[in-house]
C-alpha cells in the first residue's frame, strides 16, 4: 500500500503548489505545506535575527561608550576630499585592523576641531568590537565625571573600582585632550590611569586638539615620555570642513 502520494496542494494565499500526501497509520492524513509560505517564514526568522544582531551590536556600542549618533560610523562613511584626510583614514585604519591586545602601540591622534577624529575613533572601535576586541571610549570630561560619581555614591572604597574598570578593557581611547583645563587632582587620575595600563602594556588611543606642552602637562612628564615614545601617532592638520556639521559636534 502506497502512503505518500503527489496531489495538488492549495494555499488561500499562494494558489496551487506541488503537495505530497501522507497516509497515517493512525489513518489520519497529512498534506505537505506551501513552499512559498516556509520561505516567507524563514525570510521573517532570518529577519528577525538580523535585527537581533544589529540590536546587540548598538547594545555593545552603548556599553564601550560611544553615542548614538556615531553608531554607523565606520571607516568606509568618512568623507575623504584632500590627502591629508586619505593619510588620515589609512593610518587609523591599519592600526584598527592590525590590532593586537598584547603587541599594539599607543596610538596619539591629534590636531585640528572638526576634522572627524572622533568619526575614526568610533570606526575604529566598531571594527574591533566586530572583532571581540574590548573597547572603551571615554571623552576626558566624562572621565573624570564618571570617577567622581564613582568616588561620591560609593566612597573611596569605589576608587579600586573605577581604576579597573580603566584596565580592563583591550584598547581603552581617550578623547578630547585639549578642551578641558585639567585641575591638579584630575591629572592625578588620569596619570594614574595611563600608568597602570602602561604598566600591563595595555594600549591607549589619546585623541585632542593639544599642543605637545599642553599634552605634556595633562598627562605627566613621566607619562608622556612613555606615551611618545610607544606611539604611533597621526595629525589632522588640514582645514576642518566647514559643509558638514556633523563634524563639529564632539564626543557623546
Ligand atoms: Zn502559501
Amino acid at each position: 500500500m502506497d502512503f505518500v502520494i503527489d496531489i495538488s496542494g492549495k494555499c488561500e494565499k499562494h494558489g496551487e503548489y506541488q503537495a505530497k500526501r501522507w497516509a497515517m497509520p493512525g489513518g489520519s492524513v497529512m498534506v505537505s505545506p506551501c513552499p512559498a509560505c516556509r520561505e516567507e517564514r524563514s525570510q521573517q526568522d532570518r529577519a528577525l535575527q538580523d535585527e537581533a544582531r544589529i540590536f546587540q551590536f548598538r547594545l555593545n556600542m552603548a556599553s564601550a561608550g560611544i553615542g548614538s549618533r556615531y553608531y554607523e560610523s565606520s571607516f568606509d562613511n568618512y568623507r575623504v576630499s584632500v590627502d591629508a584626510e586619505r593619510i588620515a583614514l589609512s593610518s587609523v585604519q591599519a592600526y584598527a585592523e592590525g590590532f593586537d591586545r598584547r603587541t599594539s602601540r599607543n596610538l596619539v591622534m591629534y590636531g585640528k576641531t572638526g576634522t572627524g577624529k572622533t568619526h575614526l575613533a568610533c570606526a575604529m572601535t566598531r571594527l574591533l568590537l566586530l572583532r571581540n576586541v574590548s573597547v572603551l571610549y571615554l571623552p576626558l570630561l566624562t572621565l573624570f565625571s564618571q570617577y567622581q560619581d564613582i568616588t561620591s555614591y560609593g566612597g573611596t572604597g569605589m576608587r579600586e573600582e573605577f581604576f579597573s574598570r580603566m584596565r580592563a578593557p583591550d584598547l581603552l581611547i581617550v578623547d578630547e585632550f585639549g578642551i578641558v583645563t585639567m585641575r591638579d587632582s584630575e591629572r592625578i587620575v588620569l596619570h594614574r590611569v595611563i600608568d597602570e595600563r602602561y604598566n600591563r602594556n595595555a594600549p591607549v588611543v589619546f585623541i585632542g586638539n593639544v599642543d605637545f606642552e599642553v599634552f605634556e602637562r595633562d598627562v605627566g612628564e613621566r607619562a608622556f615620555r612613555r606615551v611618545l615614545d610607544d606611539a604611533e601617532t597621526v595629525v589632522f592638520d588640514w582645514e576642518r570642513t566647514p559643509i558638514n556639521r556633523d563634524l563639529f559636534v564632539q564626543g557623546v
